[in-house]
């Protein structure tokens, strides 16, 4: 027991005590216990009264004078007032850095409640997204940013994903990212990237110009190399080992200005595909002849498993580009003698394109880097079969606008599988099925 308690119960025992006494010399028991009780009651009251006024003027004076218990209380209470202002004085420097540090950040931060409002935003998000402090809180967003691109992506957003919209200052881009956070709130994070755009633009422009200029030349190099071969005869024999390198080469680099110039063609055009139906099937009869024919002495064994009826919107001659991309890969890196099988099939998840090899795989660690540009496993191998290292780079473009990515499984000496996902939005309905609806559980017919 503490000593303000072992005091305090003195107090109450001598009182008792005094009543006793005085009930012994003057007899009237009860008219001293009443006296003393009320006495008590008395001192208590007067107490309490302090405290209460202490308290409702915020405790922030010194405590009220008292001794023995009374004094501990108000002594405790005083500390824990001194403790929580402290921690208050702690909290509100803490939150006026962290405003401080926000309003220098250069990118829009904006707080969203479960509904989408506004609940707070920094000053960068005042100019790039043109709110406003006053009137703006409490608003929901998408009354007040109304790009259609922006508002497709705050009801549908995934995690990871982010949109490009204009900005509300000077007519810059913004790219737009939403992380959800906490109880149902959102924080949307939107960065200028207008400089990183121009000079994106800068580089496919440059890319586009040089390919588009050395294409001539190369045409030219190329074309007379040829007819100088014709002409070879027996005093210009020598010639002619020299010139067939000149007349590959030029036509690799031809090749390899082709592969780019389509490239720039996929990153500039934003129109997305057109939802013109792509008769899938009869695409990828042609191109396993064409395989077939590129296999040659190989003696590939080429399957197709197509189901005729599938057919999905886009553009034939970017599909026809990707899927070929993927098949002549197939051949050119399957030893003599190997199975190559290539699958078109929808499923509940929407429809499927593969080409599986039975060549000697990926390693692991080179998988998510295949689809950059010249990147290559084994460089000379890729050359010697006349790889331009941009094959894969233009299935993901092409796939990116079917919002898909190339999937591929591999495993070195166990062959591999390189697949295209669209989703069921691209499937062509059959005649008499709803529009947009996925048809699943097909098994694709063989067709040898
Ligand atoms: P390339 O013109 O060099 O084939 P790609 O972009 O088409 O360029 O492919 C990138 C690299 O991926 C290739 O260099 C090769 O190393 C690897 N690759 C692609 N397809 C296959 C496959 N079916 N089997 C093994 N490796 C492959």
């Amino acid at each position: 027991m503490s000593r303000f308690w072992t005091e305090e119960l003195w107090r109450l025992g001598l009182g008792l005590l005094a009543t006793l006494v005085a009930w012994v010399l003057f007899g009237e028991f009860f008219l001293f216990a009443t006296l003393f009780l009320g006495l008590y009651v008395v001192r208590l009251l007067l107490r309490l009264r302090a405290l209460e006024r202490w308290l409702s003027g915020g405790a922030r004076r010194d405590p009220p004078e008292a001794t023995g218990i009374w004094g501990e209380i108000f002594h405790q209470i005083y500390l824990l007032q001194r403790r929580s202002l402290k921690r208050q004085r702690k909290l509100t420097a803490v939150v006026n850095r962290f405003q401080e540090a926000t309003s220098a950040m250069p990118d829009a931060a904006v707080v969203l409640g479960s509904n989408d409002e506004i609940q707070w935003f920094n000053d960068a998000a005042g100019l790039l997204l043109g709110l406003n402090w006053a009137s703006d809180r409490g608003q929901r967003i998408d009354n007040l940013v109304r790009f259609p691109g922006f508002i497709e992506f705050l009801r549908h957003h995934k995690a990871g994903e982010s949109v490009l919209m204009p900005s509300a200052d000077q007519g810059g881009t913004l790219s737009v990212r939403i992380v959800p956070y906490g109880n149902d709130q959102q924080l949307l994070i939107a960065r200028d990237v207008s400089q990183q755009q121009r000079l994106d633009q800068m580089r496919q422009d440059f890319v586009a110009n040089v390919s588009h200029e050395l294409r001539t030349p190369l045409t030219v190099v190329s074309g007379c190399a040829e007819t100088l071969i014709e002409d070879c005869d027996e005093h210009t024999e020598g010639w002619r080992r020299p010139l067939t390198l000149i007349q590959q080469q030029s036509a690799r680099m031809l090749n390899i200005i082709q592969d780019l110039l389509l490239l720039s063609t996929l990153e500039t055009d934003r129109s997305g595909p057109p939802r013109e139906p792509v008769a899938v099937a009869a695409m990828l009869a042609s191109i396993t002849e064409d395989a077939r024919i590129l296999s040659g002495e190989k003696g590939h064994t080429i399957r197709l498993e197509a189901d005729p009826e599938l057919d999905i919107y886009g553009v034939e001659s970017q599909l026809h580009s990707a899927f070929n991309n993927l098949v002549s890969n197939a051949v050119r890196y399957t030893p003599k003698g190997g199975e190559i099988t290539l699958r078109w099939y929808c499923d509940e998840q929407g429809a499927h394109f593969e080409v599986s090899d039975t060549g000697p795989g990926i390693p692991e660690e080179h998988i998510p880097r295949l689809t950059e540009r010249f990147y290559r496993v084994d460089v000379g191998r890729s050359r010697q079969s006349g790889g331009t290292g941009l094959g894969l780079a233009i299935v993901k473009h092409v796939l990116s606008r079917y919002r898909s990515q190339l999937r591929v499984e591999s495993a070195c000496g166990h062959g591999s599988t390189f697949a295209c996902d669209f989703s069921p939005d691209w499937v062509v309905p059959a005649a008499g099925e709803a529009p947009q609806v996925a048809r699943g559980g097909h098994t694709p017919p063989v067709r040898a």
